[in-house]
């Protein structure tokens, strides 16, 4: 991966490194670790977390640990680890031996939390769950100590042992912290650092009943791995102080710094896996890679390339400071990066038959470049020949003034065809639906030869009738019909703001014949329509299936400028 470009201010997380460096803290070692919960498919908002903590390592030479904090056995699955693994693989980032599991510190942790009890700082509490939640007191009121506060070491042994050993049901006793019940942050109030949780879990099985909670588990795993640098998102920061207890409070190798920074936020869709397991739960979307889900996995099916993303990622930058940021930001970067990468093919979504009369029967082969300004692409023969197929909405029979498209007696230029004039439009008797185009050209009017004078305005994409082959085309739209479905004044549930156009298949497309030899992840632009791609799923050699990744343009641009003109 490139090294950053040092010449671009350092954002804050840079300058805290790079002063750390200078002081010659942590022997000016750099490690950051990756903390996914194996709950659900990573999303557009973990890429932010993933470019940022394997971002900075490389920058700086240093390390990465992807870490999955599996500590909630009850959600989490090995179908969740093997896609997060995925995910940041194709993202461009590698680990090596440096896959850690929450769980591979199992053993470790309950030590921590022995070492917490004797010395008085951590208790058993047998308040029910809902007693220790009232009696957690409020921003404005403080909290009650729990009866069991001061149990005797002794009994607090006995007893945390006997939950690992199962010999109490879920929820008869919690093993807390001993800080402060009056502490104005409320997660400094003895919060919970184990329960018991007889569930089996997906990597340790039914050997612990007794499972170790975030802010007890994130710490200490860290400080296990050495990390100099724990970066998070803002949610995090009043969970700072419990951090440091914890580290402070035992016998931890090192103490790992905090820092937060501001959530990924993206208009028209969601960023929370509990959300987006909704869509996929109720069957609004077909999956977690969907490709309209938010997921890198649905993403990635999409067409969109990992090069886009960490641009992307690095264009929105790291700050603490809330925001969302538009949809069209992201889709800028895939546009540009697959305006790079793609061949320019020519694909009908909605064929419309042109016989152009006087053409001979015979093939004529065009020349045809794959791409517009670099010739590595090179080209291809298109074969024309008298029956065509062209786009339905490149012919109006009755057209606006600037129509400069086909029309009856009108002429228009096939790209690297011809210019054909429409002679007669045939409809089908029952149905009085426009079937073909009788057409006629101008022979003189060859593309790139340079003999015709003749100029027409328009210049459409066609493909051969009888060389093309069969597709279906998907098309994708904004999962949502509004810029913050989950922040609606009225109340809402998110779901009800799903945009039903979100997508629309095709189903009887017509592509020019070397998109046969399509794979799977290889961008096409087709002409005047967008990047596509070949759909990793359910693509067949017998049944090609195209997705729509981005179109040419950005058609959501003058809603997105009137929201922000509204919300000035
Ligand atoms: P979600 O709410 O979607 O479940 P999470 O924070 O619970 O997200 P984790 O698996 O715990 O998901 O997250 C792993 C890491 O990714 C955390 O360090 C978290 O701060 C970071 N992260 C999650 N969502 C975002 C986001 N939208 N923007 C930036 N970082 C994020
Ligand atoms: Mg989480």
């Amino acid at each position: 991966m490139d090294k950053k470009d040092h010449s671009s201010p350092l954002n804050f997380i840079q300058q805290i490194i790079t002063a750390d460096i200078e002081a010659g803290k942590n022997q000016g070692q750099i490690i950051t670790r990756f903390p996914p919960e194996p709950n659900g498919f990573l999303h557009i908002g973990h890429a932010k977390s993933i470019c940022i903590n394997f971002g900075l390592a490389n920058q700086y030479g240093g390390k990465t640990y992807l870490r999955f904090d599996d500590t909630n056995p009850s959600k989490e699955s090995k179908e969740y680890t093997d896609s997060i693994i995925d995910s940041v693989k194709w993202l461009g980032f590698g680990w090596e031996n440096r896959l850690r599991h929450a769980s591979d510190y199992f053993d470790q942790l309950y030590e921590f939390a022995v070492q917490l009890i004797k010395r008085n700082k951590a208790y058993v509490c047998s308040l029910k769950p809902e007693e220790i939640k009232a009696q957690r007191g409020t921003l404005k009121e403080p909290g009650v100590n729990s009866p069991y506060r001061d149990r005797s070491v002794t009994e607090n042994l006995e007893l945390f042992e006997e939950m690992k050993l199962g010999k109490h049901e879920n929820g008869a006793h919690v093993l807390r912290v001993k800080i402060d019940m009056a502490s104005p942050n409320i997660n400094m109030r003895d919060p919970v650092i184990y329960r018991i949780l007889k569930v089996s879990h997906h990597r340790t099985g039914d050997k612990w009943g007794i499972y170790p909670l975030y802010d007890f588990t994130h710490c200490l795993s860290d400080a296990i791995e050495g990390i100099t640098h724990s970066l998070c998102s803002l949610e995090f920061a009043d969970h700072r102080p419990l951090y440091d207890w914890v580290l402070d409070n035992t016998d931890s190798p090192c103490h790992p710094q905090q820092i937060e920074f501001s959530r990924l936020a993206l208009h028209y869709t969601v960023t929370s896996k509990r959300k987006l397991n909704e869509l996929v739960d109720t069957g609004l979307v077909n999956g977690w890679d969907d490709p309209r889900m938010p997921t890198l996995m649905g993403m990635r099916r999409r067409g969109y390339t990992p090069s886009a993303i960490r641009e992307f990622c690095d264009r929105i930058g790291v700050t603490k400071k809330e925001n969302y940021i538009e949809m069209s930001a992201l889709e800028t970067c895939v546009r540009e990066d697959l305006d790079q990468k793609s061949p320019r093919v020519m694909a009908v979504l909605q064929p419309l038959k042109v016989i152009i009369e006087n053409f001979p029967d015979k093939d004529e082969e065009m020349d045809a470049p794959f791409h517009p300004y670099n010739d590595i692409f090179g080209s291809r023969k298109l074969p024309f020949t008298k029956e065509l197929y062209i786009e339905q909405d490149d012919f109006m029979e009755d057209p606006p003034k600037k129509f400069f498209r086909l029309k009856p007696g009108g002429e228009v230029r096939l790209r690297y065809g011809y210019i054909i004039k429409c002679e007669a439009v045939i409809r089908d008797p029952q149905t009085g639906e426009i079937v073909t185009l009788k057409c006629s050209y101008d022979p003189e009017t060859r593309s790139g030869t340079g003999t015709s004078i003749k100029k027409v305005k328009g210049t459409i994409h066609w493909v051969s009738a009888s060389h093309a082959i069969d597709a279906e085309v998907r098309l994708y739209d904004r999962l949502f019909t509004v810029a913050n479905p989950t922040g609606n004044k009225e109340g809402k549930d998110f779901k009800e703001f799903l945009n039903p156009e979100s997508m629309k298949i095709l189903k009887n497309c017509k592509l020019e014949k070397s998109l046969i030899e399509a794979k799977s992840e290889e961008p096409f632009q087709f002409e005047r329509q967008g990047y596509f791609c070949v759909d990793r799923n359910d693509s067949k050699p017998d049944h090609l299936i195209f997705n729509r990744t981005v179109t040419l343009r950005d058609s959501w641009a003058k809603i997105e400028k009137a929201n922000r003109q509204q919300k000035k």
